[in-house]
């Protein structure tokens, strides 16, 4: 593949000049590491509770065996909902010879210490102690607002459950935009994947590939866009540091098939003018 090219003083990356721009009237968001930073660090709550079972399950392996076997899968799944994390956490256990749990109960109790961890920012969310531009993607509402003056249609689909999606875009003051809907992940999780929300958007509304877009960290929903021969802009936002880049997060969106990169959404504005193909300014 040729080398990205940088659009002019800008972070954005093109790394596929040839789409069609300025037919966009579509578009669909990823949420947690794309707009919302809310759930930050969650694989540090991810990781450990799957040591835990884990240790339990074989208490004699090797505990660096271990964890490289856990941060490995919770790396593959990554972009999936949280279930298939859990399904491969059932697989591992009895693999050890122990009897697991039902997936969903591990899920239950990922989600009962993820809520611990997280409790202060949305707390502070609620009674506005934490201002939600703090725990926005940058550039996040300027963007949104940019789509939203052109027209565009906009979908929320993420893999978080739907009410935590729906509570959390409320408290950041983002759910308005969504004029097409937010969609989260259901328990019963056979009926939702991004996938389906992605081809039911493009079947309910007859699109064709460059009318829709689609912005995310995970290389779900980069596949999907591509895959309806939609544009696909890949957001390798280093949560922990908006401002950076996630290297890691960067390679799997490029192998994913993204067509631009941005770490964030500081540059929403050459973003939007290069996607909608206006004239130089
Ligand atoms: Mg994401």
């Amino acid at each position: 593949m040729a080398p990205p090219i940088a659009l002019p003083g800008t972070s954005v990356e093109i790394l596929n000049p040839s789409i069609v721009r300025g037919q966009i009237r579509h578009a669909i968001f990823d949420f947690d590491g794309t707009i919302s930073l809310v759930r930050e660090g969650w694989q540090d709550v991810m990781v450990p509770m799957m040591l835990e079972y884990l240790s339990a399950a074989d208490p004699d392996e090797d505990s660096a065996s271990v964890s490289h076997t856990v941060r490995d899968f919770v790396t593959r799944l990554t972009g999936k909902q949280t279930i298939y994390q859990m399904i491969e956490l059932a697989e591992q256990i009895k693999k050890r010879g122990a009897t697991p749990l039902d997936p969903l109960d591990y899920k239950h109790e990922y989600l009962r210490r993820l809520e611990v961890r997280i409790a202060n920012r949305v707390s502070g969310l609620e009674s506005k102690s934490i201002d939600a531009e703090s725990l926005l993607v940058p550039g996040s509402m300027e963007l949104l607002e940019g789509l939203s003056a052109r027209g565009v249609r906009m979908y929320l689909a993420s893999g978080t459950d739907e009410p935590f999606v729906l509570r959390e875009a409320k408290l950041l003051g983002v759910d308005h935009y969504f004029d097409g809907g937010i969609f989260g992940a259901l328990d019963n999780y056979q009926n939702f994947s991004k996938k389906m929300v992605i081809d039911r958007i493009i079947k309910e509304n007859a699109l064709s590939g460059p009318e829709l877009v689609a912005f995310g960290d995970g290389y779900v929903e980069i596949e999907n866009a591509k895959g309806v021969g939609g544009i696909a802009v890949g957001m390798p936002t280093f949560e922990a540091d908006p401002v950076r880049w996630d290297d890691w997060k960067k390679e799997r969106l490029k192998q994913a098939g993204a067509d631009l990169l941005i770490p964030n959404f500081v540059d929403h504005r050459p973003l939007l003018a290069f996607l909608f193909n206006d004239a130089m300014a």
